[in-house]
């Protein structure tokens, strides 16, 4: 009887074992049909900036990887942890975030973690991997014939994390990333026999510029956030409410005093979004639009909050929430929230959901949410910029 029992029980554990490996050879087949793009790949460091900087020159990447024909490696974003043990940066999926597949209604990506494990190995093996950068940057290097790839962080933890050793350089000059020099860069770099272009930073410009900010619309909000982030909303808040991003912390303080100090032109970060693209007719920036001062703050929030009949606003910010002065500004009768442990992404997904938003024209992390906001016709405003002006983008909307 027992020897029995014990026959039937090891006959469903081979079983659930032998099902379980089938399972398994399923899924690994599945992922390794992965095809690879005979067109080739662009891949690159988001190595400049934190989160606003890095997802600007995203946008610029993968319209780059697009005018080439190439697949995009969309890399993971980099976190830095400068005040938090161990110290070290955090590598985040690009799916942890937003959907890889809501990219693909514009380009063909795969996500970097994905080329390395599934393509790299047969198409893009280790002693055949080269790096590509400018002749003025390989001119760092020792010899000067050799591309930075790995130099300082987060080079070097950044190219370790997705295991890459770069064995050759290729330099290029007179050329840069814009649409004009799409035919040099086709003509220079075949894919045939330049099927990788693994870059030390983002083919793109900072700021994102003007035919590329309606891109934003194929940046999409996991699941994973969108759960999360409506599960906040409707327990901390109550519609409508405005959303504010506070960037006024030290590192902000310091960088508007080269606006004071006249350093800083109209053309200041991510103040395009503000001033115009143009050069030519950029309006002034103001100090207000890069720190506002308390008495803008409470003006601005006071405005928007009888504008839209808000009943609480949630406040986003680096530093100080200036969540008192706030709450008595308002006579207690707007609830004022702000998200803690705060996170930036949770922090950009509430915004973005806002009733309305009142940005930082300079900071990219405030760009972010103006870009999605348009894309869903959702309104915002700046501090020291109540109306700003509509952008030019009827090729992308
Ligand atoms: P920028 O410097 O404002 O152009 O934007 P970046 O994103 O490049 O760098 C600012 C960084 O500071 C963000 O990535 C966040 O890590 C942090 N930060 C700035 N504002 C906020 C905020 O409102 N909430 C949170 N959680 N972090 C913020
Ligand atoms: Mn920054």
């Amino acid at each position: 009887m027992a020897v029995k029992q014990q026959t039937g029980s090891v006959l469903v554990l081979v079983s659930l074992v032998l099902v379980l490996v089938l399972l398994l050879q399923t899924c690994r087949s599945r992922a390794e049909d992965l095809d690879w793009d005979q067109n080739g790949y662009v891949l690159y460091c988001p190595c400049m900036g934190r989160f606003g900087n890095q997802a600007d020159h995203f946008l610029g990447s993968l319209a780059f990887a697009k005018m080439l024909n190439r697949t995009l490696a969309v890399p993971p974003w980099i976190v830095y942890r400068h005040h938090t043990p161990p110290y070290t940066n955090v590598h985040v999926s690009y799916s942890e975030f937003f959907q890889l597949e809501a990219l693909s209604a514009y380009h063909r990506v795969v996500s970097l973690e994905d080329f390395m494990e599934k393509l790299a190995p047969k198409h893009w093996p280790s002693g055949q991997r080269r790096a590509y950068c400018f002749e003025t940057a390989a001119q760092r290097s020792s010899d000067k014939k050799s591309c930075p790839m790995k130099d300082g962080n987060p080079f070097g933890p950044f190219w370790d994390y997705v295991g890459v050793e770069f064995e050759k350089s290729v330099l290029f000059g007179g050329i840069s990333f814009s649409a004009h020099h799409q035919t040099q860069w086709m003509k220079k770099f075949p894919p045939s026999e330049h099927p990788v272009l693994a870059l030390p930073g983002a083919p793109a410009h900072f700021p994102v510029i003007e035919e590329h900010v309606g891109l934003q619309r194929y940046v999409v909000w996991s699941d994973k956030m969108v759960e999360e982030g409506e599960r906040h909303i409707s327990t901390l808040l109550t519609r409508p409410y405005v959303g504010i991003h506070l960037r006024i912390g030290i590192d902000w303080q310091n960088a508007c005093k080269m606006l004071q100090s006249g350093e800083a032109g109209p053309h200041f970060m991510a103040s395009p979004q503000c001033v115009g693209y143009s050069r030519q007719t950029a309006l002034p920036l103001t100090m207000n639009m890069c720190l506002p001062d308390l008495p803008e703050i409470r003006r601005a929030v006071k405005l928007w909050v009888k504008k839209t009949s808000a009943t609480s606003v949630f406040i986003a910010t680096d530093s100080e929430s200036h969540s008192r002065e706030i709450e008595k500004l308002l006579k207690g009768k707007v609830k004022v929230v702000s998200l803690q442990p705060d996170s930036a992404q949770m922090d950009l997904y509430i915004l973005g959901r806002s009733d309305h938003f009142i940005g930082n024209c300079v900071s990219s992390f405030s760009a972010f949410v103006k870009r999605e906001r348009d894309v869903h016709r959702l309104p915002s405003s700046f501090f020291g910029l109540d109306k700003p002006g509509k952008l030019n983008q009827k090729e992308e909307l």
